[in-house]
């Protein structure tokens, strides 16, 4: 039985860990299958205060598991297979490990990016097929790449790997895009980056040395076209990774976590969720080490006014 157990190690997870093992609460951290979260695939992070000069995402990640360690928090690797959040102690059910109690539950399981489902395109990743343009933009110095999306994110995406690229082409399904105009007049205003509108994705090509293009339907014609560059950029949004929490916790229409306005605090008394899966808006590593400092300390006050007998006593 472990008085709180922690979801996940991105930076909100591990601020947790940190605030709850200083606590004297000795959570119990279970790392999923990318130990260290979205920032563990980017190169240099440029923008965590306390860092002049920058530091490399790994590094970061590392550090904040090695000063949760230092003052008790224990790690484990597994898969959260299902969660049993009906009474106290919940159970989780974890791969690898059995059934864990905790009187207090923290999710920080994150979001994934979403991958189009197209031939080509899983098999690639690596090759010139990325989800991130902060981690792989740099190896495509003087290339062409192709963004996929009409959202903020693909706008970012195309006009951060304009720094890098000779041209980007952004294609999205539809001709209008779903994102915010100051972030599309930036695109538009961009003259390295060209538009292929209204065109449905619909296998990556590649070769021998990686990706040569994006095989894609021009809605306008019917006609299928094949749009040649070096890499495939996907931008088209994130998945919240709250599966397994099998709909026993509120959630908004796209999954992400619903936590009551101003706290981290869940539906279930003893359920804290914070980092990105709770948080659709800034998904920025500071923004979820925030929400971690928040759940460890609505998590500690729960456990003081809400201690675990008093509740078997009313039962
Ligand atoms: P969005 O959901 O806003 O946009 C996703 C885009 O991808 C849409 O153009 C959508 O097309 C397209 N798309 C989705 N699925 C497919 C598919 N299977 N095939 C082809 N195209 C597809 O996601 P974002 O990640 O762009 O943004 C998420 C949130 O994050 C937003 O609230 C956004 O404002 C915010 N954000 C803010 C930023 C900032 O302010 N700096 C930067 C990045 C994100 P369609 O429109 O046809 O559905």
């Amino acid at each position: 039985m472990h008085k709180t157990v922690i979801i996940g190690t991105g930076p909100g997870g591990l601020t947790a860990a940190i605030y709850l093992a200083r606590a004297g609460l000795e959570p119990l951290v279970i790392e999923g299958p990318e130990p260290g979260g979205q920032l563990t695939t980017t190169t240099e992070v440029e923008n965590f205060p306390g860092f002049p000069e920058g530091v490399m995402g790994p590094e970061l990640m590392d550090n904040m598991r090695k000063q949760a360690e230092r003052f008790g928090a224990k790690f484990r690797s597994g898969w959260v297979n299902q969660v049993d959040f009906s009474q106290r102690p919940f159970t989780l059910t974890v791969e690898g490990m059995g059934e864990v109690q905790a009187e207090s539950v923290i999710i920080s399981t994150g979001a994934s990016a979403k991958y189009l489902g197209i031939p080509g395109e899983k098999e690639n990743v690596g090759r010139g097929v990325s989800t991130c343009a902060t981690c792989d933009g740099f190896f495509f110095r003087n290339k062409k790449i192709i963004v996929v999306g009409g959202g903020d994110s693909a706008m970012e995406e195309a006009n951060y790997l304009t720094r890098f690229a000779s041209e980007v082409v952004l294609v999205n399904r539809r001709s209008e895009l779903r994102a915010s105009k100051i972030m599309q007049n930036r695109a538009r205003a961009n003259d390295k980056i060209s538009w292929s509108l209204d065109r449905t994705p619909l296998e990556v090509m590649a070769g021998e040395r990686g990706v040569t293009g994006l095989k894609a339907r021009n809605n306008e014609t019917g006609l299928e076209e094949i749009i040649e560059a070096d890499g495939v950029f996907i931008a088209i949004g994130h998945t919240p990774n709250t599966k397994f929490l099998g709909g026993q916790l509120t959630t908004d229409e796209q999954g992400y976590l619903l936590v009551k306005p101003g706290t981290t605090e869940m539906n279930i008394p003893g359920v804290f969720a914070c980092g990105d899966v709770q948080d659709s808006r800034y998904r920025q590593a500071i923004s979820a080490a925030g929400t971690g400092c928040m759940a460890a300390l609505d998590c500690e006050r729960f456990l003081d006014e809400a201690p675990l007998h008093a509740e078997a006593a009313a039962r």
